[in-house]
């Protein structure tokens, strides 16, 4: 009887060794989040609600009479300066756009997700996406992949007829769109895919909408859902670590001066330019990524700005599958240059 335990005892520490060793993911295991914030201003990341926008006291108090306005509205964000990369503080020098001529949704998601602008698409319609985005390259490859997006048009922009990619967009249109993402990515958290993409947008939503304290409130609830990510990989063993959060948006908006802060493009409309419609300076977007492989925070200034284009790039390269870049892609972010398997 004795022998049997101890023989028992030994086959199962031999079987919870073998499955502790199969449960812990090989080093090269590697975990990416690009959650995108839709035309976030990176004037509001940087220098924080404008107070000549706010009105509603509530507001003021809690954005605009404090004593660091960028600091109250999206603290999350900011920390990736000190523990990452952000890059796009024009005030600083620091530069990061659009490469497309548009500088609205449907051309920034298709020019950040197959690393180089498409001239072929200049419209917002649902018409599927002819390029190939790093996650159908990453899905084909066998990574899993989830989508989780405010805007109907994202199951087009991927091209999930061809991709299979399983994209999540709201029930319901008429509710407030990001909170419903929330909810749809908190139900799988604690199973974390390979590749998780989460496309906020209500920012955008109420900015066209000229709300300009919804839009600081839909900024806020991001930043705090970004932290909430982390937080949930950085709990989880298999993904502590292991993890690279890239944050983004597809395009900037217009200047504070006659609402022009509402809208955002260049004004090209089906090939012909329609100076009404330029909102200046909505091709300036920001662009942060924290994570394991950073080595040295990259400079990137005016005379050489970073592109969204060099997002996909970099999700492949956070993904350990730089194999999978392709000749016309940018290159990842600097601080991933030299990142190896
Ligand atoms: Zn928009």
């Amino acid at each position: 009887m004795r022998l049997i335990v101890a023989l028992a005892a030994v086959f199962v520490a031999f079987i919870s060794e073998a499955w502790a060793r199969d449960a812990v993911p090989s080093p090269q295991a590697r975990f990416v989040v690009l959650v995108t914030i839709d035309g976030y201003r990176w004037e509001e990341l940087f220098r924080g609600a404008d107070a000549s926008l706010v009105s509603d006291p509530a507001y003021r108090a809690r954005y605009v009479d404090v004593p660091d306005r960028a600091q109250a509205l999206t603290p999350f964000l900011l920390s990736f300066r000190n523990e990452g990369v952000l890059i796009g503080d024009r005030d600083a020098g620091s530069c990061a756009r659009v490469t497309n001529d548009y500088w609205f949704s449907y051309p920034g998601y298709a020019e950040m997700l197959a690393g180089r602008p498409n001239p072929r698409i200049r419209y917002n319609a649902a018409i599927p996406n002819e390029d190939v985005t790093v996650l159908e390259r990453l899905n084909n490859a066998g990574a899993a992949v989830r989508v989780f997006a405010e805007w109907d048009v994202m199951p087009a922009i991927l091209n999930v007829a061809r991709s299979g990619l399983s994209v999540f967009i709201p029930a319901d249109p008429e509710a407030l769109h990001d909170p419903q993402v929330v909810a749809a990515v908190r139900a799988q958290l604690a199973t974390p895919p390979d590749v998780l993409f989460v496309a906020l947008g209500d920012t955008d939503n109420r900015a066209h909408e000229g709300s300009y304290e919804r839009y600081l409130a839909a900024a806020s609830e991001a930043d705090a859902f970004l932290r909430e990510i982390w937080d949930a990989y950085q709990s989880n063993p298999r993904t502590a670590g292991r993890t690279t959060m890239i944050v983004t948006a597809d395009h900037g908006r217009g200047g504070a001066e006659s609402d022009r802060w509402t809208g955002h493009g260049s004004g090209r409309w089906r090939g012909t330019r329609v100076p009404g419609l330029r909102h200046a300076g909505s091709d300036a977007i920001f662009a942060g990524v924290r994570g394991p492989l950073l080595e040295s925070a990259p400079a990137y200034s005016d005379a050489s700005c970073a592109s969204v284009s060099q997002i996909a790039a970099t999700i492949l390269a956070a993904a350990g599958r730089s194999d999978l870049a392709q000749p016309d892609m940018a290159p990842p972010l600097a601080a991933f240059a030299d990142a190896r398997e």
